[in-house]
């Protein structure tokens, strides 16, 4: 099979290059997230200035920051956010744009486990109103962000993981009323072009977006609505004075009567108390150049965004822009973020499920922090300080992240409808945290051979 590439394409190493670790360091082009492109490249560069005083400091631009901020901002609050990097540095303009309502990160069964049936009936529900929250936000809203109810297609790794699959789906639908359907392995091909699978279940409501627009089009309405983003600016210090906060930067100081932290997996040592809970786990992606049309719509024949069963899982889906592959994984932690062999095991993934797209060149490879919790649900609160934090959506923050932004700006506003599922679940630190920051590749490596031996 051949395929069509562009015009670049002889700059960039081949998927089957880099799965097979020949690609050196030099080839440092490919080291930028593909959204990234989409976007103007310069920034507001620390230009505006620090206020003495507002009604809100917000740590963090991106969808929890900047829901917040919209929200906000259009109940008449002074609010500012503060962003060490450029405007959506951190995992909002570097996720694969899957959007999910997050209830699949447990099985029903375990869930109800865990929490008791009325509360995971409550998080379940609270998932797909998270999903229907993103998709009226961004009609509302009228941002042009390629969003698109593309639905879901959940690949079985083994046969058995396709029996639990459906189980759990028929639990969803019994308990949150989530529509979904399973798809055997004889028709697979309707789904996938692979034949590695062992079928899979689809959730037709299951979307997907270009992350890097959908930033844009919420940066735009936040700072339409009022509300200043500084950016280069990181929060160095806080501390509780009267009638407030006061936020401390390298370029100034500020007094917030009230402040969120909406750093999720980038939260370092700011707010101890927090820090503690949070866990930042390296995810990446790496883009391939066009494909043909005919070589497109045989791997993914019906565009929607794709995952698999297993712990260490792939996820994958087309580019909304262009006819790429996009497909994203853990990150290979024991390399330099820029070296391509923490990328190498996405490309040998993605070959051994479209062995087709060896001779493709991957244009684009990156990473970003995901915010891990030790119970792997998000958590939204208040410290023993009084400061506000939405955080830990375990990698799937798209809609979750837009949605807890929200409801923490309501709880500020002292709004009931800012009241969630998840308010009174407690925040159980990691033990022992810094050695969990540092296992996070052991435990990756440790699932990787489960995953493989099937225990
Ligand atoms: C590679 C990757 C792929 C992903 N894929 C998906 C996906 O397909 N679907 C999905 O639902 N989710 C996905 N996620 C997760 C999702 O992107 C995140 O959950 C979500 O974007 C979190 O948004 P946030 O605003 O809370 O945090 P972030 O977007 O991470 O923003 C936090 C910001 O805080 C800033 N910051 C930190 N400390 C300070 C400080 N002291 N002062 C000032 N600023 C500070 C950081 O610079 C950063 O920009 C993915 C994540 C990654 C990394």
């Amino acid at each position: 099979m051949t395929q069509s590439v562009n015009a670049h394409a002889p700059a960039f190493p081949s998927a089957d290059a880099l799965a097979n670790g020949k690609v050196r360091s030099s080839h440092s082009p490919i080291f930028r997230p593909y959204w990234w492109d989409a976007l103007p490249s310069e920034d507001n560069n620390g230009q505006n200035p620090v206020p003495a005083k507002c009604d809100v400091a917000i740590v963090g631009s991106g969808f929890t920051g900047l829901s917040a901020a919209l929200t906000l901002a259009r109940a008449g609050r002074d609010v500012v956010i503060f962003e060490r990097g450029r405007a959506g540095f951190g995992a909002s303009t570097r996720n694969g744009g899957q959007i999910g309502s997050g209830n699949q990160k447990f099985r029903v069964k375990t869930l109800i486990a865990l929490r008791g049936r009325r509360k995971a009936e409550e998080m379940l529900r609270e998932g797909t109103r998270m999903l229907d929250h993103i998709a009226s936000l961004i009609e509302t809203e009228k941002i042009d962000c390629h969003f698109r109810r593309c639905g879901r297609f959940r690949a079985a790794i083994r046969p058995e993981h396709f029996d639990a699959m459906a189980a759990d789906m028929q639990d969803l639908k019994t308990i949150a009323n989530v529509e979904s359907f399973m798809v055997p392995r004889s028709e697979q091909a309707s789904e996938i072009g692979s034949d590695v699978f062992y079928g899979g279940s689809v959730l037709p409501n299951d979307a997907s977006l270009h992350p890097g627009l959908y930033h844009a089009g919420l940066t735009a309405r936040t700072t339409e609505a009022g509300g200043r983003i500084l950016d280069q600016t990181a929060v160095t210090h806080i501390e509780a004075v009267s009638g407030g906060f006061r936020v401390s930067t390298a370029r100034g100081e500020t007094v917030a009567r009230n402040v969120l932290i909406a750093s999720n997996g980038y939260t370092e040592g700011l707010v101890p108390e927090l820090g503690r809970h949070i866990v930042p786990v390296g995810s990446g992606i790496i883009a391939t150049g066009e494909i043909s049309e005919q070589l497109y719509t045989r791997l993914l024949p019906k565009n929607r965004v794709y995952g698999n069963s297993n712990r260490v899982f792939y996820y994958f889906r087309g580019a909304p822009d262009a006819r790429r592959i996009i497909w994203g994984g853990r990150v290979g932690r024991f390399a330099a973020n820029t070296s391509p062999s923490a990328f190498g095991h996405l490309a040998r993934d993605m070959l051994s499920v479209f062995p087709d797209l060896k001779d493709v060149p991957i244009t684009h490879a990156w990473d970003g922090k995901i915010g891990y919790t030790y119970d792997e649900v998000p958590h939204i609160g208040r410290t023993s300080a009084g400061i506000h934090y939405a955080v830990g959506y375990c990698g799937t923050g798209v809609s979750r992240a837009t949605y807890f932004g929200n409801r923490i700006a309501l709880q500020m506003l002292e709004n009931l409808e800012g009241r969630t599922a998840f308010d009174d679940l407690v925040f159980p630190p990691f033990p022992a945290h810094p050695i969990a920051r540092r296992a996070v590749p052991f435990v990756e490596a440790w699932y990787r051979v489960r995953d493989t031996l099937n225990f």
